[in-house]
């Protein structure tokens, strides 16, 4: 007697299952991509419990036979190919004809289907993969397969699944990807009661991304279209400022198929060189088109990986359409305010802090030299963050301003030195002795602004609204902003407390003329916490810095000399020596030995 048996195929089925589906987002993905190939317009996928009691895909699709039923969920049964030459042809999703059989393995599956002519339907109840009932019924056309309790008979399965949460995240990151291949469709994916997702049938792909992720990102993103003989690039992608964490923002296709590639991330992220710091990713959402011939996509069960049959050629064309496209915008950015970019680094600055490590990050970034030797060596990394302190956030993310501490030899009449100029619309360049200042000029005017809040104007410098303005607030903004009335008074603000969160604005400072009082007032209840322990001078502070950042309106201004001038006048006005214990750098000095050695002249 051998010792080696064929294994029957209920036990193959499981052992393609522990393939083919990892986790509910798995069973999501073969399914809507199922709905796709039969040429569904609609689909609609609803959930319950993150997928693990039950996922159901909708579709309008051309349905099944009921010999097809029955047939689709055999093992290595598709419609999609018949042989081993439309291997090297696929233009369908699926093509293992591996997944109905084993998702039904693993679960209690009910499949739907009618195709458009025929009469009834067709209705097939599969538990664990054995076939249960088969029945005609009455249903429209199309077909609607529901998944429950995933992995019933598989605990070790189970166990790994995670949190719903969890689940329905990967889910409806599963989806996205799926919806933004294919805009034409319209998607909806509804969890228990809730609709999680609902996209209309869209024209272009740049709808499509407009209802995923909202008109701003959409407006913000960069068309690229790129074809030659051998490849065509297509999609969206954003420009440096738009840049994230990690890389799911990456939104790779080829031919229409989401990917997790490494090459293909690796030439994509290339494009952006230097333009993104360390650890930054962009956000782009790339379709690749190649024949079928030169792709081989049968390399994962899953099928998101795939094999380039010349990988250099791809990634050549990817380069090239993401250089062409990036250039373009970078281009079109002379014309484009500077201050978007520029609030977007304060931003991350606030959210994530600045480490001294992170000082090449912050775009400034040593060049390559080539060395004595020939070999290209990177010169020694300079120090241009404020030696002593760092930055920090405050605690409800509301930045403050400080100037930069420790170098021993900070100028203090900054309006004594001369002005090289303006720079990028945010920053001023100074002379110094011994190097170059850089002044936040959007900081620096916060600053000022809070300084004379706290120290300058008091009711004395207090401006009366006619007619007065109403604000209504949430209750705890509401309880928020009452236990702030006597400093707000303070820094020159009248406000009334009127019952039921409504608040009456009589005054407010002179030196905030510029501000919308309710828009200000909210802002100020919404940062505030109703904390009665912060010492008064502290929230004062806090108060003032808050009021500062909304109302400051020198972000991305170009300046004249003389307003530059009055800038560095008022500045050396203030104390510098502020108790904040947060807050950005105000300005920054690059020595001039640091310069020097950056050239390579020491
Ligand atoms: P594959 O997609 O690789 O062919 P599947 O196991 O996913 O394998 O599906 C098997 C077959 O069942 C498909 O080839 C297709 O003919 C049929 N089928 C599956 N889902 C649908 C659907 N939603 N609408 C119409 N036909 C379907
Ligand atoms: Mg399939």
């Amino acid at each position: 007697m051998g010792k080696i048996k064929v294994l029957p195929d209920h036990l193959c089925n499981q052992i393609a299952a522990g393939e083919v589906v990892e986790r509910p987002a798995a069973v999501v993905k073969e399914l809507v991509e199922n709905s796709v190939d039969a040429g569904a317009r609609r689909i609609r996928v609803f959930l319950q419990k993150g997928g693990r009691s039950l996922v159901r895909v909708v579709d309008d699709g051309e349905g099944m036979s009921p010999e097809d039923a029955l047939l689709a969920l055999e093992r290595h049964a598709t419609s999609k190919i018949a042989t081993a030459e439309d291997l090297h042809a696929i233009r369908s999703m699926g093509f293992r004809g591996e997944a109905l059989p084993s998702i039904a393995a693993v679960s209690r599956l009910e499949m739907i289907t009618r195709e458009k002519e025929a009469v009834s339907g067709t209705r097939i109840v599969v538990e664990g993969g054995t076939i249960r009932s088969v029945e005609d019924v009455g249903c429209p056309p199309g077909t609607s397969i529901t998944v429950r309790d995933l992995f019933y008979n598989v605990p070790a399965r189970r166990k790994f699944l995670r949190t719903v949460e969890t689940e329905t995240a990967h889910i409806s990151d599963m989806f996205l990807r799926l919806a933004l291949a294919q805009p034409e469709l319209y998607w909806q994916l509804v969890h228990h009661e809730r609709t999680v997702h609902d996209f209309p049938q869209a024209a272009s792909l740049h709808d499509r991304v407009y209802h995923v992720f909202g008109a701003e990102l959409a407006k913000a993103l960069i068309p690229v279209d790129f074809r030659t003989d051998h490849a065509a690039v297509r999609g969206l992608i954003g420009p440096p400022e738009l840049q994230r964490a990690n890389a799911r923002s990456l939104f790779l296709f080829v031919n229409k198929r989401p990917v997790k590639d490494t090459v293909l991330t690796h030439a994509v992220l290339t494009a952006y060189d230097t333009l993104l710091p360390k650890g930054a990713y962009p956000f782009v959402v790339l379709f690749v088109d190649v024949p079928p011939r030169l792709v081989d996509v049968n390399v994962h069960p899953t099928k998101r990986e795939v094999r380039f049959r010349d990988p250099p050629l791809v990634l050549d064309v990817v380069r090239r359409a993401m250089a062409q496209g990036l250039e373009s915008a970078l281009k079109a950015s002379w014309s484009r305010p500077f201050y978007v970019s520029v609030e977007t680094a304060r931003a991350r600055d606030i959210r994530g802090g600045v480490r001294e490590g992170q000082a090449e990050s912050e775009g400034f970034r040593p060049l390559a030299v080539p060395s004595a030797a020939g070999a290209v060596a990177r010169p020694e990394p300079i120090s241009i963050l404020w030696p002593n302190r760092l930055p920090e956030p405050t605690a409800d993310g509301t930045p403050c301003h400080q100037e930069a501490p420790g170098e021993p030899t900070a100028p203090h009449a900054f309006s004594s030195l001369k002005i090289l100029g303006q720079l990028a619309c945010a920053y001023i360049v100074l002379e110094a002795p011994d190097g170059l200042i850089l002044i936040d000029q959007h900081a620096a005017h916060e600053r000022i602004t809070s300084e004379r809040l706290v120290h300058g104007s008091g009711s004395s410098g207090s401006q009366r609204l006619a007619p007065p303005v109403v604000l209504d607030l949430p209750p705890l903004e509401a309880d928020a902003l009452s236990h702030w009335i006597p400093e707000l008074r303070t820094l020159g603000f009248e406000v009334e407390p009127f019952g039921g969160g409504s608040f009456v604005i009589h005054a407010m400072p002179a030196v905030l003329k510029h501000a919308d009082p309710a828009r200000l007032i909210r802002r100020l209840a919404e940062r505030t916490p109703a904390e009665e322990r912060t010492p008064r001078v502290e929230r004062l502070e806090q108060l003032a810095y808050t009021a500062a950042c909304h109302a400051s309106v020198r972000a991305g201004q170009r300046l004249t000399e003389e307003e530059m001038r009055q800038l560095l006048k008022d500045l050396d006005a203030i104390r510098l020596s502020a108790t904040c214990p947060h807050g950005r750098p105000l300005w920054w000095k690059i020595t001039l030995d640091q310069i020097q050695r950056f050239f390579q002249r020491t």
